[in-house]
């Protein structure tokens, strides 16, 4: 029997994105009901695995230093995605990035500066104090304090749209003892942010089909986050004619440590040192240019890069000179004493390994080693370039990393605009939104700079809650909301919370 309850804004999803909607619905006055898919432990999607977010500011602000100006941030994005990028969404993102963080840190969010590493980012970007796991937990404070329903083991696999209107959502509630029961919620508006498609290995196959060696790329892939973005709600918005955006095969992929576990691995499975020294395929071969650009604005085309080499696996490999220069991974590289040993030991062809290093070293051209910057450490005359930070790989002992595709989010994902409604044969739904890695390709249709994925889902959820809301109330309550005036209605909404809370 399928149970029937109404609500007036209803979010799908339970990362950053959606509690960033929830939370901008109810201050606006709106009864608002979250589904989680995951259990309580598993909460908060990828966002629980993040570390910042990129903000832009004019001047020095809390915790970033210097200034990233607004046509700086655009241009770095502009750079990334080759153009394939809404630069009216982009910049409003951009532009959000510079004021969100009091209304971050009025739901418990904290902030400190960038740690030391690879990743060059106290400019750039805003670290969460505890990471995304305590991001995500101050929201759902937050939520539950404000009278939100939160529901866990909620999966929501169908909806109902007529003419772009949002109708219901049918819900499975997984049972403690491992029954389901079925729900179709009634909203008067919806949030959709259930993430991209990327936990989902036969959807990962189809997109990347069988490469030249008749391999399918996406058997070997890794994913680094949660395992509960299916991309069902892809589908069936799909199904009911919204308009999709995005290359199925555009995500962002990290190259990630081979041995890390299939899902949620997390930021401590990323190899941070391929700038250092040179990446070989299994067939001992150099494949790009390790030093193209610095680390952050690089790490996610690896991904790819390794996706399309064959067996989809490379060696990250590095010296003495390395170490203390990078982020070690959480496990140990293959180490030895000579890089002969070395190829031995990871099982690659020792002489072509041989031949690749000693091109490569021999093709450094001496410069002053800088990492903090662009240096003049390049080769010469050998195919793929090092553009920076090439010198030779020649002091034992000597490193290898394995590194597979890590697959962090799809691109694939609803066609929206600046509201954050989603289009329906190029029309606006009235009720209907998306925010996070579900309509992100609006904005990244390929490449990636660090932090930006909780950019666009801290600007677009916050947007879509607010449009959702002014769906329900009108626009009298948005300019309460804007105005700080807004009071949750939390004895209206005390009906609907559930035995749990
Ligand atoms: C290891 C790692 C590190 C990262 N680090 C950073 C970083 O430092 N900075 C940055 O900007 N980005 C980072 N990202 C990317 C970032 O996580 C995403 O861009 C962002 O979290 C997306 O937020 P979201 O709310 O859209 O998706 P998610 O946080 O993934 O949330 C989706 C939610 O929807 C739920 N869900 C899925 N399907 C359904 C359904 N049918 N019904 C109900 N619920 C459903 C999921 O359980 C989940 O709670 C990282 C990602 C990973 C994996």
């Amino acid at each position: 029997m399928t149970n029937q309850s109404s609500v007036d804004v209803l979010v799908i999803g339970g990362g950053n994105a959606a509690l960033c909607a929830a939370l901008m619905a109810r201050e606006a006055g709106c009864t608002v009901r979250l589904l989680e898919s995951a259990p309580k432990i598993w909460r908060g999607g990828n966002s629980m695995h993040t570390r910042n977010l990129r903000c832009m500011h004019d001047e020095p602000q809390d915790v970033l230093v210097e200034s990233y100006p607004e046509e700086e941030f655009w241009q770095d994005l502009l750079k990334v995605t080759g153009g394939q990028t809404n630069e009216e969404m982009a910049r409003i993102a951009i532009r959000d990035s510079s004021s969100c963080r009091p209304w971050m840190k009025k739901h418990g969010v904290r902030f400190q500066p960038s740690l030391s590493g690879a990743l060059h980012t106290a400019r750039t970007n805003a670290f969460f104090m505890g990471g995304g796991k305590a991001l995500i937990n101050a929201y759902f404070r937050s939520a539950e304090n404000l009278g939100i329903q939160i529901d866990y083991n909620a999966t929501a696999f169908d909806i109902e749209v007529k003419e772009g209107v949002f109708v219901s959502a049918t819900v499975s509630h997984l049972q403690n003892d491992g029954t389901t029961t079925t729900e179709t919620i009634f909203a008067k508006s919806c949030v959709l942010a259930c993430g991209g498609f990327e936990s989902n290995m036969e959807k990962l196959k189809a997109a990347w089909g069988q490469n030249q060696w008749g391999e399918w790329t996406a058997d070997n892939f890794l994913i680094r986050g949660t395992r509960f973005n299916q991309g069902t709600m892809i589908d069936r918005l799909k199904d009911q004619g919204a308009d999709i955006i995005g290359d199925p095969t555009q995500a962002h992929m990290v190259a990630i440590d081979a041995r890390a576990p299939l899902y949620d691995g997390g930021i401590c499975t990323r190899i941070d040192c391929v700038s250092l020294g040179v990446v070989v395929n299994k067939f001992a071969k150099r494949f790009y240019d390790e030093g193209e650009d610095f680390w952050p604005k690089r790490y996610a085309i690896w991904g790819r890069l390794v996706a399309l080499q064959p067996g989809q696996i490379a060696y990250s490999i590095t010296d003495a000179k390395a170490v203390g220069r990078f982020m070690p991974p959480v496990f140990d590289g293959t180490k030895a004493n000579t890089l002969e040993e070395l190829a031995d030991l990871i099982g690659l062809d020792r002489s072509t390994f041989m031949q690749t290093m000693d091109e490569y070293n021999n093709a450094c051209r001496a410069g002053t080693f800088n990492h903090t910057v662009l240096d003049d450490c390049h080769t010469e005359g050998i195919s793929p370039v090092k553009s920076h930070w090439a010198i030779p790989v020649n002091q034992a002992p000597f490193y290898a990393y394995p590194v597979k595709p890590g697959i962090t989010f799809t691109y694939l994902g609803l066609k929206t605009d600046k509201t954050a409604a989603v289009h329906f044969s190029g029309q606006p739904s009235p009720n209907l939104f998306a925010a996070g890695e579900i309509m992100a390709g609006n904005v990244l249709g390929k490449g990636y700079t660090a932090g930006v994925g909780m950019t666009i889902g801290t600007a677009y959820g916050r947007i879509a809650g607010q449009q959702a809301a002014q769906f329900v109330l009108g626009a009298s309550a948005l300019n309460a909301l804007d105005a700080g005036t807004a009071m949750p209605n939390t004895t209206s909404i005390e009906d609907t919370v559930s035995e749990e809370y």
